[in-house]
């Protein structure tokens, strides 16, 4: 393990290009925050890094603004090779990293794509086509992609695994082990996760060679700005609670985690019934729901958005 120097305070003082300045100051960034810090210039020196982080912290930035830095010195990917992989657990992060690359590399003249499942597969091919400096995929696309023969890692330089944690809990190992079994040795490897359980290091050590620690958040902490608190109540009587809780409060905007999907289901139903706009989240629902329902969500026509993380 090696330790990271003092961090520097200032986006300038990080050894990024103009052109990745230029995108992140038209974002309102004023400057980096601690995991950037840290993580952008352990990236562009070209090690392999550990990072504990929720999202939230701006790890996405962490690691793709270097990223972006290194790939727009080499040679542009060639026909269906890509060059920097971002493996992710779920469609909706995967989308996410992938705006996130467009926006801090808008004035780079990089190829971006995302892919995930749920959705056709010849537009993706398509793009692969071309060739893809930055892949951002989800592992079961992806190995649908690898096993048309529309993606190949032959010259791939960088790997990153985001939210690794949720994809050990979603039952993704065997997924990821087969993408590693695929790409090359030398390679420069990123792991993201918000905690570092056994389980992960388990993982790390295959994978990651004498990494740059990172950490920004004690273990399995919440932010500060939340506010906790519990509600001893009936089973039976949850609904009615939630429901009232949300009325006399007025809150706009509320995320409800239910263990099940039927549970989703019947509580988003439920506030309905009481004239709460509501929407169930999870991972029975097409994909064109879920986009819709968090497209809702964040648009404020829906109030109430009840999620499961199956
Ligand atoms: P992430 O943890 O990567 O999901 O990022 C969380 C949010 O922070 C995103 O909405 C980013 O646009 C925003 N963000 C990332 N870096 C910075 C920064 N240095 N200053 C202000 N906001 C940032």
């Amino acid at each position: 393990m090696t330790s990271t120097s003092i961090a520097p305070v200032t986006f300038d003082d990080l050894g990024l290009s103009p052109q990745i300045l230029k995108a992140v100051l038209e974002q309102g960034y004023t400057k980096p925050s601690p995991i950037q810090a840290k993580a952008i210039p352990a990236v562009l020196t070209g090690s392999d890094v550990m990072g504990a982080a929720q999202t939230g912290t701006g790890k996405t930035a962490g690691f793709t603004l270097p990223i972006l830095h290194r790939l727009s010195a080499g040679r542009r990917a060639s026909s269906n090779q890509v060059r920097a992989l971002v493996i992710t657990p779920t469609r909706e992060l995967a989308a996410q990293v992938g705006q996130s690359i467009e926006t801090y590399g808008k004035h780079l003249s990089l190829r971006s794509s995302v892919v995930f499942g749920g959705v056709g597969i010849n537009p993706q091919m398509m793009k692969l086509r071309k060739g893809v400096d930055i892949l951002v995929a989800t592992p079961g696309r992806l190995l649908d992609l690898y096993n048309q023969n529309a993606v190949r890692f032959k010259y791939l330089e960088v790997l990153v695994l985001d939210e690794a944690d949720r994809m050990l809990d979603m039952g993704f190992l065997p997924d990821i082990k087969r993408v590693l079994s695929l790409l090359p040795k030398k390679r420069q490897t990123l792991l993201f996760s918000a905690t570092f359980s056994d389980d992960i290091r388990r993982l790390a050590k295959g994978l990651i060679n004498d990494p740059v620690e990172i950490s920004v958040t004690p273990r399995n902490s919440t932010v500060n700005s939340v506010e906790q608190w519990v509600s001893p109540v009936d089973k039976k009587r949850k609904p009615a609670l939630l429901t009232k809780l949300i009325i006399d409060n007025n809150w706009a905007q509320v995320l409800v985690f239910t263990r099940t999907k039927h549970g989703a289901n019947k509580l988003a139903k439920h506030l309905q019934e009481n004239r709460i706009k509501s929407a169930a989240i999870h991972g029975n629902k097409s994909q064109a729901a879920r986009t819709k329902a968090l497209a809702e969500f964040k648009q404020g026509v829906t109030q109430v958005l009840v999620a499961t993380d199956r």
